[in-house]
């Protein structure tokens, strides 16, 4: 199979908006470019003595609608285009889910699992020496994401703040909670998707007692979706993976026994009393829900056919390639869009920031009560969209999201 460039697909979906919106061509091609990239080499000190240097991205898509917001990937595939993508996509995302940001992301490219956590904190503190002028509270705010933690991130936070000189806890979420994090920030990914699974159920009409599921992935997102679509909304979650593998048992899997078994021998598979299968098979099962909550690209033109699903709930970011995305419609299955269905990190590093410019912090049902609020509101308003104008459920998301930007963009002179 051709290799898919992230960044690609990005601006092919962006360019069938434009065509849906009818937007100016000039407008169009302002919207397909990152604002601002930075690219830093990281030498650090490992623990054999030796130095090895990283290399680390920080894309900076759009500010339009406020200072930029967006992870920081620790991948060893991390290229610059994936960041790319990922940094569009959270402008769209923080556009739909209408809180008062733009886009960006970053990433190093490493690989955590074989790294101590010593060389962890210096490689993460390297990044900040090096993009400390292009970030802060007001300008850029980073985030956890794939194999990053609240750790990491305040190891961050405390770097920023002593090149500052003085405490600086808005200029990164996902912090620990006794840090400036906030309530419900951990599973807040997973609590926003699982809100907005609630409401499309209602709108397909599916039963969500015993309802089947299958998650592909178990890192944050996957393993708090198993969860809390157990425990939560009753569904029956007969599937799980990791990078290893996937187990299947159709009477109903415990996610948290899962979660220790991981814990334990490093992956989800060999969990007594279930079948193997592969990351392949896991996607194509005959449930009720699919969760894709790992990377990019694992639902394409050669395998949308045989997705059986009736619900995708896009918890990763980019799992959906163009050309899937076409026949999956054409299917009848309800996409929840990555950038509706996975802003809910955002949504609550949102309201961390938030608190931490008023210094007073809030409950968890606080959140979560805020938090269902926003993502029932942009799952009806996608919704709505794609039956308005017979498109699916991206192209919809798309069309709200970028109108929201160009809106900005065209007040404030740009275009
Ligand atoms: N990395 C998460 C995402 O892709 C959260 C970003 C954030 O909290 O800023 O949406």
């Amino acid at each position: 199979m051709a290799e898919i460039n992230p960044f690609e697909m990005a601006q092919k979906q962006l360019d069938e908006c434009a065509e849906i919106l009818k937007l100016d061509p000039d407008v169009a091609a302002a919207l397909r470019e990152p604002m601002r990239e930075v690219h830093v080499s990281l030498p650090v000190r490992m623990d054999d003595g030796t130095i090895r240097t990283f290399r680390g991205f920080r894309v900076q898509y759009n500010d339009a609608r406020g200072p930029t917001k967006g992870g920081i990937r620790f991948h060893p595939d991390e290229t610059i285009d994936t960041v790319r993508a990922l940094a569009a996509w959270m402008t769209w995302k923080c556009a739909l889910v209408d809180i008062p940001l733009g886009g960006s992301k970053g990433g190093i490219i490493c690989n955590t699992k074989e790294m101590s956590p010593g060389e962890l904190e210096r490689l993460s503190r390297a990044y900040i020496d090096k993009v400390w002028q292009f970030i802060g509270p007001e300008q850029d705010v980073p985030a956890p994401d794939v194999y990053t933690n609240p750790q990491i991130m305040a190891w961050m936070m405390d770097e920023y703040s002593k090149i500052r000189g003085k405490n600086q806890f808005g200029v990164i979420t996902g912090k620990p909670l006794n840090l400036g994090g906030s309530a419900g920030r951990g599973d807040a990914t997973a609590r926003g998707a699982l809100y907005c699974i609630r409401e499309a159920a209602k709108t397909q009409g599916l039963d969500l007692i015993k309802a089947t599921v299958a998650v592909q992935g178990y890192g944050n997102a996957g393993y708090y979706i198993a969860t809390l679509l157990k425990n939560v909304l009753g569904c029956n979650v007969c599937a799980v993976s990791d990078s290893k593998g996937a187990i299947c048992c159709m009477d109903g899997l415990d996610p948290d026994a899962v979660c220790t078994h991981k814990a334990e021998t490093t992956s989800v598979i060999e969990f007594p009393n279930t079948e193997c299968m592969t990351n392949e098979d896991l996607l194509e099962m005959d449930v009720d829900i699919l969760c894709p909550s790992a990377l990019e690209n694992v639902i394409t033109a050669e395998n949308a056919s045989n997705i059986k699903a009736k619900i995708v709930a896009e918890l990763a970011n980019g799992p959906t390639t163009p050309e899937a995305d076409a026949i999956l419609y054409e299917k009848g299955v309800h996409v929840l869009p990555d950038f509706l269905c996975n802003a809910g990190g955002v949504t609550v590093s949102y309201f961390e920031m938030v608190q931490n410019f008023y210094m007073y912090y809030w409950t968890e049902e606080e959140v979560y009560e805020r938090l269902d609020r926003k993502m029932t509101a942009a799952y009806h308003a996608v919704y709505e969209t794609s039956r308005e104008y017979d498109i699916n459920m991206r192209q919809a998301a798309y069309a709200i999201a970028v109108k929201r930007v160009v809106e900005a963009m065209r007040a404030r002179g740009w275009i």
